[in-house]
């Protein structure tokens, strides 16, 4: 397989060619949402970049296996070894059973991924069933020395892995400095070190998520799931683990310390990491106002939102940048990214008005080839989707100026025009064309709701009653509400 893929590597720090542990597959895993609230700018990000490399491997012939789980259980509020599980605390908060809350939670997840035309991946498991694998993988651990059960709870034993292996070596960190700054938080005395994390907590008498295990009735650590799921699904050592910056640590490092402990070796070739999402210019936080999830974006009811945005200019704002930088949102930002789709999506549909040059003229021979061969090396080049997008630009500025007379065109560049939008538009970048699936069509249609109310109002002005009630009686028997004004009418179509 021709491929010449480079990916920055967290592990290394440097971009890598990619090459995969079985030549024509590829196993991928990302760290997925924990399903206790709307889904939000945060969820977005990663979900579409790894959407990209998803569509991206499949184009260069790859068979992925994408696993992207679903936590459900063992994430602590604090995101440490203490405090409330996330889902059991909004189940409490809302008098609701802890999976009513995941499904729930979980059902407007996937609504606006299909949305944002996010591919599902191949499997999606639930970190509660998974429970069985992850009493395994601490036994494992425990058996190699790296874990110690305190209290019916089991901790992870940080300084003596550090000893044999290294923790720190994915997020830079040195054991020394955590151990110095790191502070002992309530609750945590039956841990060794305040660095040590849990793999398995006992459950409080009032905790409700609680499976049965050697050491106590409890539930696993939150990083467990994830080393546990991969392994299942795609074996020891896998290709490609992403998730966001801020996983890094602890989340990541505790994995690569729990797969090193269990099996003796590195689980994962190449770890990706996407960067974090800031609204005008301040990180996301509930306390800070800025917290709008996609749902308020797509309908425009939050107070920081001018208008609504449509999830395509979500999905091509997030695109403009490459993964690995930050992205700042504001209503000028994601203006000017509904504007710039816009015209690529103009660009795209006047490719069908393009008439071929009669004396068989065209453009500068492998113009358009030319821009191919730089979107593929964009690609390649750790998935670069800015220049691509600079390069679909540059198409565009073609398509006009040949639309405009400026250029000639032969039917072999129409054609070639078309695939390159088609590859890079659709198919890698994941746009939809809401100008022909959307708001096109929808035009057409109260175009021709309104034609039918003006032949009621000219049957009205006849005197030709018959004819008014029937449009009007027929239009309600489909469900639509039609309203007499001062002006003429108006209609709506109740669902
Ligand atoms: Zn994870």
């Amino acid at each position: 397989m021709k491929n010449q893929l480079f990916i920055y590597n967290t592990l290394t720090r440097k971009k890598e060619l990619f090459e995969s542990i079985i030549p024509d597959r590829v196993g991928l895993y990302v760290c997925g949402p924990t399903v206790y609230g709307d889904p939000h700018l945060g969820h977005a990000r990663p979900a579409i970049t790894f959407d990209i490399l998803f569509r991206y491997l499949t184009h260069c012939g790859y068979k992925v296996r994408y696993v992207r789980n679903i936590t459900d259980v063992g994430h602590l509020v604090n995101d440490a070894d203490s405090g409330e599980d996330k889902i059991a605390k909004k189940a409490r908060l809302d008098d609701l059973e802890p999976m009513e809350v995941v499904q729930y939670y979980l059902n407007r997840y996937h609504k606006a991924m299909e949305a944002l035309n996010v591919l599902p991946p191949s499997i999606e498991p639930h970190a509660s069933g998974h429970i069985i694998e992850q009493i395994q993988l601490v036994k494992d651990i425990l058996e190699q020395g790296f874990a110690y059960e305190s209290e019916g709870s089991v901790y992870f034993d940080v300084e003596k892995y550090d000893k044999q292996y290294h923790y720190g070596v994915l997020s830079g960190r040195n054991i020394e400095d955590m151990l110095n700054t790191t502070r002992e938080l309530d609750g945590q005395e039956e841990k060794r070190k305040s660095i040590d994390f849990a793999l398995w907590k006992k459950a409080s008498p009032e905790h409700i998520m609680r499976w049965p295990s050697p050491w106590s009735d409890g539930f696993p650590g939150w990083h467990l799931e994830c080393t546990a799921m991969s392994k299942k699904y795609l074996g020891e050592v896998f290709d490609i683990h992403g998730g966001g910056m801020d996983l890094i640590f602890p989340h990541h490092e505790c994995e690569i310390a729990q797969s090193m402990a269990s099996t003796g070796h590195e689980g994962v070739r190449y770890w990706m990491h996407n960067n974090m999402i800031t609204v005008n210019g301040q990180k996301m936080g509930k306390s800070l106002g800025n917290f709008i999830n996609l749902a308020q974006f797509f309908e425009g009811t939050h107070e920081l939102l001018t208008q609504s945005y449509a999830p395509m200019t979500i999905r091509f704002f997030i695109l403009q940048a490459h993964y690995r930088s930050t992205v700042d949102f504001s209503n000028e930002a994601l203006q000017a990214s509904e504007k710039g789709l816009a015209r690529l999506l103009e660009a795209f549909e006047a490719i069908d008005k393009l008439q071929p040059s009669l004396l068989g003229e065209g453009l500068k021979e492998g113009l358009v080839a030319d821009l191919l061969a730089k979107s593929l090396d964009a690609m390649n080049d750790d998935l670069n989707t800015p220049i691509v997008i600079s390069y679909l630009f540059e198409a565009a500025r073609t398509i006009n100026s040949a639309l405009a007379g400026q250029m000639q065109v032969s039917a072999e560049d129409i054609q070639q025009l078309k695939d390159f939008f088609q590859l890079f538009l659709f198919d890698l970048l994941g746009i939809t064309n809401e100008l022909k699936s959307g708001n096109a069509s929808y035009e057409s249609f109260a175009k021709a709701v309104d034609m039918l109310l003006q032949l009621r109002m000219q049957a009205k002005q006849n005197k030709d009653w018959a004819t008014s009630d029937k449009i009007r009686n027929e239009l309600t028997a489909l469900g639509f509400e039609i309203k007499d004004t001062k002006e003429g009418f108006e209609w709506k179509l109740n669902q």
